[in-house]
């Protein structure tokens, strides 16, 4: 189906469509455009090989896929194309997957589900996030309790579209098989993807089939086994770079590319409306007036999740530029020595890299129990020269993504 999708996107240029699920009653608008997708990244340094193997993939979309969904909100006039389509999947990758998220109020955000390392605390509980990012719910590093944390949040089985588990540690996959078996209980009809470390596919088997329910729903394997691009949908790249970690950890970052936003009352001044706003984006001219003459650059937004690691290469280009990150920091600075010897950052390193990276809205997480006070986390913060958007995480924040620069 995502074939016929692309196909009707290069044919017609830009399509609105909408889906209609009768279970949820959940409308989507979306965008197929096969204009200009720039896909470049906002890298504040050292273009590594990570960010270009993202910055390829954005590009390849242009021309493969081409397609771009529109959240409810933020419909530019791109989406108010002349043709709707009923019934298709929106993003390609996983059909029928947006009824879950779609039609609510929240857009891109991340829901904190748990802050605490290694062992749950009588206030926090045991590592967790969901990130909502449009017709997109992925949930990270699902610990124990993360199953009753989602109900605290008002986040169903049906919300989520996605997994990533960075490494196999307790408290960031112990969640996994409640949150499988309540996919399944569910009956989510649309399939979840899950990647983790493909060195650890044996404890996702044991989670994933850890006791007996029934399988109602596909739930695609996609391991982790490098550094590189995973499989996701047009709308944006995903990313996979390995941490510094004693098991074998990943961190994730996801990257929407950059794009074009039209201004109507341009399009309007020069008589330009209904399919002819779609042949423009597609084709770049129509005639005589140029693409760049009727829009403006759209810059797209990034989101990293680094988890369990030492300070090292991958944690700063997973970081880098990003417009909100997740970061441990497990430790404060006076226990750099443990931090290291267990594999882990300390506040300070937490902050410095966001500095050093440009990072927007910086989300410190993962704390040892060993500490009463948050407020040293955000003093040594900001002792490590992060200026930004601060928030020391706690059990069922809301963090939503800083707006669009
Ligand atoms: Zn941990
Ligand atoms: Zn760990």
């Amino acid at each position: 189906m995502s074939r016929w999708l692309t196909a009707m996107a290069g044919r017609l240029g830009s399509v609105v469509f909408a889906i209609w699920d009768a279970g949820y009653g959940a409308s989507v608008r979306g965008s197929l455009s096969t204009g200009e997708m720039v896909g470049d990244l906002p890298v504040a340094f050292g273009r590594s090989h990570l960010a270009r193997s993202c910055r390829e993939l954005a590009s390849q979309d242009r021309t493969t896929h081409g397609m771009r969904v529109a959240a409810p909100g933020m419909s530019t006039p791109e989406t108010s194309a002349p043709e709707t389509v009923r019934g298709m999947p929106v993003c390609g990758f996983a059909p029928v997957h947006c009824q879950g998220t779609v039609g609510k109020l929240s857009v891109r955000e991340l829901i904190v589900l748990g802050t605490a390392s290694q062992v749950p605390t009588s206030h926090r509980n045991h590592n967790g996030y969901v990130l909502r990012w449009d017709a997109e719910g992925i949930l990270f590093d699902p610990g124990e309790g993360t199953q009753r944390q989602m109900l605290h949040a008002g986040v169903t089985a049906h919300d989520l579209t996605r997994i990533c588990v960075t490494h196999f540690h307790g408290d960031h996959s112990l969640g996994l098989a409640g949150v499988i078996q309540r996919i399944n209980l569910d009956r989510v009809p649309h399939p979840i993807t899950a990647h983790y470390p493909a060195s650890g596919q044996r404890f996702f088997e044991r989670l994933r089939y850890a006791s007996v329910y029934k399988e109602t729903v596909i739930l695609h394997e996609a391991p982790v086994e490098d550094d590189g691009v995973l499989p996701s949908p047009p709308a944006f790249t995903l990313c996979a770079r390995r941490l510094d970690h004693p098991v074998e950890s990943f961190g994730y970052r996801l990257v929407e590319p950059d794009s074009r936003r039209m201004l109507p009352e341009r399009l309007a001044a020069l008589g330009i409306e209904g399919p002819d706003i779609g042949r423009l984006q597609r084709e770049g001219e129509l005639r005589g007036v140029l693409l760049e003459d009727v829009s403006e650059p759209r810059t797209g937004q990034s989101f990293a999740f680094i988890m369990d690691t030492r300070l090292c290469n991958a944690v700063f280009d997973l970081a880098a530029g990003c417009d909100l990150l997740v970061i441990e920091s497990t430790f404060l600075d006076e226990d750099e020595p443990l931090a290291s010897e267990h594999g882990h950052l300390t506040a300070g390193q937490a902050a410095r890299v966001a500095a050093f990276a440009g990072v927007r809205h910086l989300v410190m997480t993962h704390f040892s129990q060993r500490y009463a006070d948050p407020a040293d986390f955000e003093r040594q913060a900001r002792e490590g020269g992060f200026a930004g958007e601060l928030t020391i995480a706690r059990d069922l924040d809301r963090i939503p993504l800083p707006k669009r620069r």
